[in-house]
């Protein structure tokens, strides 16, 4: 039986989908108005380990994600650099793909844009004028929090001191001020403006994700993710429009993820303690290191963030692979010995009850280790078969399913097994070694180091935004650069790492 906590109840609760076959799931995407940072990716890490988990269970998965592609942030970053909405967030579009396939996450079935779902927005707000719940004010639309008496049940603020009246426009806003928030717009200057039936503006944050969720998964469904920052204002408000319009629960489960720090600190762009993945990889860290240390912590714990974390979940993840590589080297057969037979089902069943049990990662994955701390020494003195070593390596794929973290079978002293799990040995092993030396045409050559000659430039100016901005492009190019005390290198990195 799968239990999950549930944020509206606060309770462990055992799950159950409304449609015994399908989970209808439905995850808070980015923002993209820039590059997704570590933190982030925690959270849709965690959502994928859930997701695989659920399939690895026998159910199907409708999986739905918004890209939030308008908002005070990319009108904001649009604006700036005086580029239209659009053609500002398709690069960022871009590259959420790219890393969240670094990392291994399964894509959702719908990736809805937020510019695209106009007037499904419109439909609830229409609604909700009808029905009292909102009401406008210089040309805007606002939710009355106190129509609705259910608010503040799934984030626990205190309403007491919600002035009647006060409202707020910002898409995002603290606890401490409770406020009617903004469902509708009114146009500004410099904002883009859609012509509707409730009148010309944009819509407000919170209500992109209760239009699009009901467009997909109807009108009711069975988990809603995200981060814990997200609990307060925005699902509270998505649960204060959706059942104020529909008449019916909004969501059956609410699962959400701590957060993340660095160093014990929480991420700042003042502190240098910021990073993207992109800033990790071009560390030469392997993108799946990286997801092993984002599961390993149990998702409802703050995880903390450092490079010798990471370097840990490497040395682990190597371990497992190492492991992995030996059981494939069994070419003996001998007699199958029961033993083994009876530890491959407790390291199953262990794995299988810690996910069950609100996704307990570190009950699992103490399972397999167990399995490897207890199959070592028989390894060790030849008493693995061919045919018993293939059955934990089966175990291992299967297990695989979830983690993917594709632990790869390979030593280094050898090299000579061949990859486990159907991916090619060269994409399974750490960025560094994938490095090809210059191997880009040289008419790219001079291009990369007038960019190069750019950044350096832009880092005497002090222009530090800038001098990212070309690194980070550079990146998306497959150009890694290295800040040596010689001077600037770069190397060709490939596409799945860039
Ligand atoms: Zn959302």
């Amino acid at each position: 039986m799968i239990r999950f906590t549930n944020t509206l109840s606060g309770q462990v609760e055992p799950f159950v989908p409304a449609d015994p076959e399908t989970v209808k799931l439905y995850t808070c995407g980015p923002t993209v108005y820039d590059f997704p940072h570590i933190g982030n990716w925690r959270a849709y890490v965690f959502e994928d380990l859930l997701k695989r988990f659920l399939i690895f269970s026998g159910y199907k998965v409708t999986h739905v994600m918004n890209l939030t592609d308008v908002d005070d942030k990319t009108i904001r970053g649009a604006n700036a650099k005086g580029i239209g909405l659009e053609e500002y967030t398709r690069p960022f579009i871009k590259v959420f793909h790219k890393e969240r396939n670094t990392l291994n996450i399964l894509p959702a079935d719908h990736y809805p844009r937020a510019t695209e779902h106009i007037r499904e927005m419109v439909d609830i707000i229409k609604i909700l004028l009808e029905k009292g719940f909102a009401y406008r004010k210089d040309g805007s639309i606002y939710f009355a929090i106190a129509k609705f008496p259910a608010y503040g049940r799934l984030s626990r603020v205190n309403l007491e001191d919600l002035r009647p009246g006060s409202r707020g426009d910002a898409d995002e806003y603290e606890k401490e001020s409770v406020h009617d928030f903004a469902l509708w717009k009114a146009p500004k200057a410099d904002e883009p403006v859609w012509e509707t039936e409730i009148g010309p503006g944009r819509p407000g944050w919170h209500i992109e994700c209760s239009a699009m969720s009901s467009k997909y998964l109807g009108r009711t469904f069975d988990i809603h993710c995200g981060g814990v920052d997200n609990i307060f204002p925005h699902h509270e408000n998505e649960i204060a429009q959706s059942e104020a319009a529909n008449g019916v629960k909004f969501v059956n489960f609410w699962l959400h993820c701590h957060h993340l720090v660095v160093d014990g600190e929480k991420m700042a762009k003042s502190k240098g303690n910021f990073y993207t993945l992109g800033d990790i990889l071009a560390r030469s860290h392997d993108p799946l290191d990286v997801r092993f240390l984002l599961i390993s912590t149990h998702y409802r714990k703050m995880l903390n963030f450092t490079f010798e974390a990471l370097e840990q979940a490497k040395a682990a993840r190597s371990r497992l692979g190492n492991f992995l590589g030996e059981l494939k080297d069994v070419t003996q057969e001998r007699a199958t010995n029961p033993e083994i037979a009876g530890l491959i089902a407790n390291a199953r069943n262990g794995f299988i009850a810690g996910l069950e049990d609100d996704l307990n990662i570190s009950e699992s994955m103490a399972a397999i280790f167990s399995l490897i701390k207890s199959l070592n020494p028989l390894l060790s003195r030849g008493e693995v078969s061919r045919s018993d070593a293939q059955k934990v390596l089966d175990l291992f794929l299967s297990l695989d399913e979830v983690l993917a973290i594709k632990p790869s079978p390979i030593r280094s002293a050898s090299g000579k097994i061949a990859a486990l799990t159907g991916v090619s040995a060269k994409g399974e092993v750490g960025a560094v070694d994938n490095i090809q030396p210059s191997s880009v045409p040289n008419q790219l050559d001079s291009e990369i180091q007038e960019k190069i000659e750019a950044r350096q430039k832009a880092r005497a100016e002090k222009d530090f935004n800038l001098a990212d901005e070309i690194r980070k492009e550079l990146l998306r190019q497959g150009i890694l650069l290295e800040d040596t005390k010689d001077g600037v290198r770069w190397k060709k990195i490939p596409p799945s790492q860039a």
